[in-house]
């Protein structure tokens, strides 16, 4: 039987959280907006009317260049995309074609068992255009997103499953939102990825003809969409049919891909310089003075989380999935200075319980690195039990005092008195004659009752392994 690859490259359109659109003072996001409420001649292509490049457009696609090792150019500059659609008031998109602002690239993609490496072609600067819908009969325009700024950015055709699809796309969203050039939710458009695929025997270089998937809104859609795909495509190869250039729409509701046009072919848009825009000339200077605070990536903190502190993969991977919690990792673990496994293991269960119950982002807490680290340090100490230093995370949250303080005033100090827990448990022991005739005549587990009972009567500052021990012993 023969073997198929699948080979697939993105193009995606990133929405950049910049405060105004590209070439003019409205805002960029205007999610939830009412229909035409965002706009101003400008970005509703009223003649006579000039463009300003947004400066912020530009730093932040310098952010993504950079991050994804690419090219970085001095010079590029604007094109006209010419194409006729009622969402295009202009006439035209204003987009990069020639020379965009970077080119080259790539992201070496972790995968289990292996790395994928994935170049990427190039990365430029456009406006986004407006949406058309249908309601009272009829077909309506909204230019709120005309002139919003996106990149697009187009990956060389590397990708070999759905599976790398999918670890691409998380890839690229945890890098945007780190590097704050995005807020990359795919539900709300602000990431939007088209994959291209075609299929060849395995051992091939050829690149076979493919399709294009369009209008998926969701990273898991986008892979079931591109497992479909391949499969279909092996279906027709193996039934003697061939794949032909198709444009392929995804329906969330039924879940499947059709044809939604044959593909154009780039000499339709009669791409040709705007004369209204000046060459977009990154000097020396402004280059350094974007890049200047460029943050160690995601990708790189997760190889030396694993290497340097010695973590698991699993724990590497969730502790820098976002940033602030990478962040206030670094920062525990430099005042806790001890075991960053057991450290992890706090910030995994509690601390990322706490957040999700608070909708909360970790730089946002009140229970600071710091007060984490000195919680521990008092379990490891045996001054508080564990389940007194759980209780003490919600207790910092709430109070924003320190948990020492909290441990004082509220006298939570574990009673490691043997003395003291003596005197509990031969209180319980007397009080429970027929338990102890239980656990005498066999009935083991009943310890973990009378344990229960001393941490009860202690208000959960008995040490509860001194708590095993004395009864133990009394119960002989
Ligand atoms: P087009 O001219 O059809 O737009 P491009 O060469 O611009 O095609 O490539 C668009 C995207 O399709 C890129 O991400 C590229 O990597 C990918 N691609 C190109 N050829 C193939 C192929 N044979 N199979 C899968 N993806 C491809
Ligand atoms: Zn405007
Ligand atoms: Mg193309």
């Amino acid at each position: 039987m023969i073997e198929y690859e699948a080979v697939i490259g993105l193009e995606t359109h990133i929405q950049l959280n910049t405060t105004t659109k590209i070439f003019c003072g409205c805002k960029a996001d205007s999610w939830g907006d009412p229909p035409n409420t965002n706009i101003c001649p400008v970005c509703s292509g009223m003649p006579g009317v000039l463009p300003v490049l947004n400066k912020a457009v530009v730093e932040k696609a310098v952010l993504l260049a950079k991050a994804m090792n690419a090219e970085v150019q001095t010079d590029s500059y604007f094109d006209r995309k010419n194409y006729f659609y009622p969402d295009l008031p202009k006439g035209y998109q204003i987009t990069q074609n020639d020379q965009p602002i970077a080119i080259g690239g790539f992201m070496d993609l972790p995968m289990e068992g292996y790395t994928r490496h994935v170049r990427i072609h190039k990365l430029h600067m456009e406006e986004d255009a407006g949406k058309t819908k249908t309601g009272y009969g009829r077909r309506l325009v909204d230019f709120n997103r005309c002139g919003v700024p996106l990149i697009e950015m187009v990956t060389e055709p590397d990708l070999r499953s759905a599976d790398e699809v999918a670890a691409y796309l998380i890839r690229l969203r945890q890098l945007l939102r780190w590097l704050d050039v995005s807020e990359a939710d795919m539900e709300k458009g602000h990431l939007r990825a088209d994959a291209n695929v075609s299929i060849r025997v395995k051992g091939e270089t050829i690149l076979n003809e493919k399709t294009e998937i369009k209008n998926v809104n969701s990273i898991e859609s986008l892979r079931s969409a591109v497992e479909k795909e391949i499969k279909r495509q092996i279906k027709e190869v193996e039934a003697g049919n061939t794949i032909e250039a198709w444009t392929l729409d995804w329906d969330e509701d039924t879940q499947t891909l059709s044809k939604m046009r044959s593909k154009e072919t780039m000499a339709d848009y009669r791409y040709f310089k705007d004369p209204d825009l000046l060459v977009v000339h990154l000097d020396e200077a402004w280059k350094a003075s974007i890049l200047v605070d460029f943050p160690e990536l995601p990708l790189a903190r997760r190889e030396r989380f694993i290497s340097e502190y010695e973590l698991p993969e699993y724990d590497a991977d969730i502790l820098t999935s976002e940033r602030s919690l990478s962040d206030y990792f670094e920062q525990a673990n430099k005042a806790y200075g001890e075991d960053p496994k057991r450290l992890s293991n706090w910030l995994m269960n509690d601390v990322m319980r706490l957040l999700n119950e608070l909708d909360l982002e970790a730089r946002d807490l009140k229970v600071t690195p710091e007060y984490l680290a000195e919680i521990i340090k008092m379990v490891d100490a045996n001054t508080v039990n564990t389940s007194t230093g759980k209780s003490l995370l919600e207790k910092v949250q709430q109070s924003g005092k320190s948990p020492k303080e909290i441990v004082e005033v509220e006298g939570l100090a574990q009673v490691s008195d043997t003395g003291a827990i003596r005197e509990i448990a031969a209180r319980i022991v007397a009080e429970n004659p027929d338990n102890v005739e239980k656990y005498r005549s066999g009935k083991d587990s009943l310890i973990g009752w009378f344990v229960g009972q001393v941490m009860r009567e202690s208000r959960g500052k008995a040490d509860p392994n001194l708590a095993r021990e004395v009864l133990e012993e009394l119960l002989k």
